[in-house]
């Protein structure tokens, strides 16, 4: 069986480190935020290349925060694409502003820059470029748009903790960079949590705020409150991790480096990676007409895969309101349709990694491309 993510085999390497650095919090009973969590702020911000971190609960959260933090609500736009996890659309409608998307490029599967500006209107506040799969969306460009029309960016950095654009850290590129480290993620917790890193120290500070019920001090409660604290394990555990996250990302980048090699002219496309951009590899993405047919064969030789996401978020029942139809993204409608996620961790074996590629060279030889 090659598993789609293995959380267990990566365990087993650290756990020496983990368990003491959660018996520490045990012994400290700093539970909620606390030394370690102020501590991984610290680091983790220092790993992006910012000023400022603060720890939130979830990436949703720490998007959340971002929005607020950015002063967008009620009657403002957000300019996204409909190609990202719902979360992305979810925080953007919790402050009462509407989601505006745009295509994906054909190639690399980020906001088309050439389609942003004619979705900018009077209401824009921001656009939030989405780093899919671990590879930066073209960020010249956007912020070259962004100044042009005086808007904020913020970074959707959820897949994308360590990747560079230009030699730049993603998250630390735009106004404000939000991270997931949900437990699949490249950098992830035990358990829920996530992070908005900045420059800017005063939004740094409103989102320290913010999320610990907008108090300046104790019970004076003077911005919106929320309760989106981090757990003190979580801290604990994150710092353990980002001490391995390069080390793991350079086996994220071998393992892509060797499937893209092995599926060379197998009939299906692999990911194209942008010469401006270290790509972090979260999600090792095909794409294939029939994919649902290859998923369903390399389940029966019990391989598992994923899909991200079958459904782009302009066509989900719950953001129906907004009025958008099929047709409308095209790019993004293929990718929902198309695009396969095959195992990726840092622990994959090259026999599974081979075993993999194997089965899908295999099948595309005996089920080969339609021609059109
Ligand atoms: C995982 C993810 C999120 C949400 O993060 P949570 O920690 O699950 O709340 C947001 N955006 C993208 C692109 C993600 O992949």
């Amino acid at each position: 069986m090659v598993p789609y993510l293995d959380l267990k085999a990566q365990y087993q390497t650290i756990k020496d480190e983990i368990q003491s650095a959660l018996i520490g919090v045990l012994e400290s009973c700093q539970f909620v935020l606390g030394r370690e969590v102020g501590a991984f702020e610290k680091e983790f911000a220092n790993y992006c290349g910012t000023q400022h971190g603060v720890a939130v609960n979830s990436g949703t959260s720490a998007l959340h925060m971002a929005m607020l933090a950015a002063d967008i609500g009620p009657g403002d736009e957000v300019i996204t694409t409909p190609m990202t996890f719902v979360a992305t659309v979810a925080a953007i409608r919790y402050t009462g502003a509407r989601p505006v998307f745009v295509d994906c490029d054909p190639k690399y599967y980020n906001i088309d820059v050439t389609k942003i500006e004619a979705a900018i209107s009077e209401k824009t506040k921001a656009i939030v470029p989405i780093h899919l799969y671990g590879q930066p969306a073209d960020m010249d460009p956007v912020l070259d748009i962004a100044k042009r029309h005086n808007l904020m960016v913020i970074e959707d950095a959820a897949q994308a903790h360590g990747a560079e654009y230009k030699g730049r850290r993603a998250g630390s590129i735009g106004d404000l960079g939000c991270f997931s480290f949900y437990a699949g993620k490249n950098l992830g917790a035990y358990g829920e949590g996530g992070c908005v890193v900045t420059d800017n120290a005063e939004r740094a500070e409103k989102i320290r705020m913010m999320r610990d019920w907008g108090q300046k001090k104790k019970f004076e409660h003077v911005l919106p409150g929320f309760n989106y604290r981090m757990d003190g394990f979580q801290g604990a555990v994150l710092r353990v991790k980002l001490r391995y996250l390069e080390q793991w990302t350079e086996a994220r980048r071998r393992h892509a480096a060797q499937y893209t090699e092995l599926l060379a002219n197998s009939g299906v496309t692999v990911p194209a990676v942008s010469p401006d951009v270290r790509h972090v590899f979260h999600i090792y993405a095909i794409c294939s007409p029939n994919r649902d047919a290859l998923q369903a064969a390399l389940g029966e030789h019990e391989i598992q895969s994923g899909k991200h996401y079958p459904d782009p978020v302009h066509l989900l029942p719950v953001h129906g309101d907004l009025g958008y139809k099929p047709g409308d993204f095209p790019v993004a409608e293929q990718l929902g349709r198309e695009e396969l996620s095959l195992p990726m961790f840092a622990e994959l074996t090259e026999d599974q990694l081979a075993a993999v590629a194997q089965e899908v060279r295999q099948w595309r030889l005996s089920n080969p491309a339609p021609t059109s």
